[in-house]
């Protein structure tokens, strides 16, 4: 039996552990898991693919040897400069019912769920029917190299896992109305610059041949292009079952392809950012880099956008099409986009996450797949085609999910033990399940 304050005892230790990446220093993270589990009588292996870099894994033996099933995690968090915050980012601190410190929401809590969830089986003496596999990795809010994509390289049996379990989806709260967002796809980073060569000179005499003007003009005709609306088949699940019935700014809503050709419903999506990103690619200009001196025309200027492409989108075709909008001045350069497929949400794992969640929330309880804007360790599993998802059974409003990577990130105590009672049964369920 979980005893009663462990999780948010574990949590805040596990907190007060700084693990901000860069540089990462994951190890300690993962010595004080392995002592946990050590404690437990689990056995662990430490992978240390750089000096003070580490990823854990441990296994709880199946019943057969069928496709494993892993609990992933990354033990990494982002930056996070005291200045403003309420309570010290690394102290753990419990305040008025939340536990405080970066990685409160993203995604330490969920580690220490996955954690206790997986040593509640052998706590309780449950052999599962295949291997569970807990995994806690180093290194994703940097893209993961020394984290998941090192394990798979690593370890070539984990390419063949039957289900994965990690974080991007929640239960969110809007507008008082609730629902899971379970992420079963994510959009591919498919980050460009633009950069254009001019002559350069003495400011006082311009001329037609100024490389800031040619990327500040291409830049333009980028940012005015309405990227065509795509509704992918998760996201026209999503969407029609949140929307149905709803009246939209005077339209009707029946169904999303439907609704788009009306121009105040577009209006309406253009403005939530949520939807807009999940119906279309974006792009968004974040570095300007030119000039030195206000009075030379500088020979080179470069404009950096950051491009989320749709799962279903192929990224050479979305960059040739960057390239023709942007026109013959500028050149695109790209450093390369990361492949994502989607996993199909049509399986029993999806059905298992329904039932766990509707143990708490009730039966009617809306649990829907999503497409996460952000990239996470996923997609490291997905290529493979494994049905990988995104999910976390934690209640977050838009306020709270805001504090993720942002200041005064916390997760409220009776959220932990919702979270943590929900993947408890959510992990019982997978290890009673004899596999697909
Ligand atoms: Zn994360």
């Amino acid at each position: 039996m979980i005893r009663p304050g462990e999780a948010s005892r574990f949590l805040s230790e596990f907190i007060k552990l700084n693990t901000t990446n860069p540089p990462g220093n994951e190890e300690v993270a993962a010595h004080y898991l392995e002592a946990l589990l050590d404690k437990e009588g689990i056995k662990t292996d430490i992978y240390a693919p750089a000096p003070k870099r580490a990823n854990i894994l441990a296994k709880i033996k199946g019943k057969k040897r069928g496709k494993p099933i892993i609990l992933l995690g990354h033990v990494d968090v982002v930056p996070a400069d005291a200045e403003g915050w309420a309570e010290d980012p690394f102290s753990g601190a419990i305040r008025e019912g939340y536990l405080y410190g970066r990685g409160a929401i993203d995604m330490k809590s969920q580690v220490i769920c996955l954690l206790m969830a997986f040593i509640e089986l052998k706590r309780q003496g449950i052999t599962p029917e295949r291997d569970m596999i807990f995994l806690a990795t180093a290194d994703e809010e940097t893209g993961g190299e020394l984290g998941v994509e090192y394990m798979v390289k690593k370890l070539p049996w984990l390419r063949g896992a039957s289900f994965v379990l990690s974080e991007g989806g929640c239960i969110v709260e809007e507008d008082g109305f609730q629902h899971a967002q379970v992420s079963v796809a994510e959009k591919k980073i498919a980050q460009f610059m633009i950069r254009a060569h001019g002559s350069g000179g003495h400011a006082s005499m311009p001329h037609s041949n100024n490389a800031n003007d040619k990327v500040v003009r291409a830049a333009h005709r980028l940012i005015d292009f309405r990227m065509p609306f795509r509704p992918t088949p998760v996201v026209t699940r999503y969407l029609t079952a949140l929307l149905k019935g709803n009246m939209i700014k005077g339209h009707a809503f029946s169904t999303l392809k439907e609704a788009l050709r009306n121009e105040r419903f577009r209006t309406f999506v253009e403005n939530h950012p949520v939807y807009n990103a999940i119906l279309r690619n974006t792009i968004a200009l974040t570095i300007l880099k030119a000039g030195e001196k206000v009075n030379v025309i500088p020979t080179e200027s470069t404009a950096q956008f950051d491009a989320r492409i749709l799962p279903e989108e192929n990224a050479e075709r979305f960059l040739k099409a960057v390239a023709k909008v942007a026109g013959k001045d500028v050149e695109v350069v790209s450093s390369g986009p990361y492949d994502s497929i989607p996993s199909s949400y049509r399986t029993d794992y999806f059905r298992m996450i329904s039932q766990a969640v509707r143990k708490v929330k009730g039966n009617a309880f809306p649990v829907l797949p999503f497409l996460t804007t952000g990239a996470t360790d996923l997609r490291f599993f997905r290529r493979f085609g494994i049905a990988a998802y995104g999910f976390f059974p934690i209640t977050l409003s838009k306020e709270e999910l805001f504090r993720m990577h942002g200041l005064n990130e916390r997760i409220s105590l009776q959220n932990l033990e919702e979270g943590l009672y929900a993947t408890q049964r959510l992990v019982e369920l997978l290890a009673s399940y004899p596999g697909a």
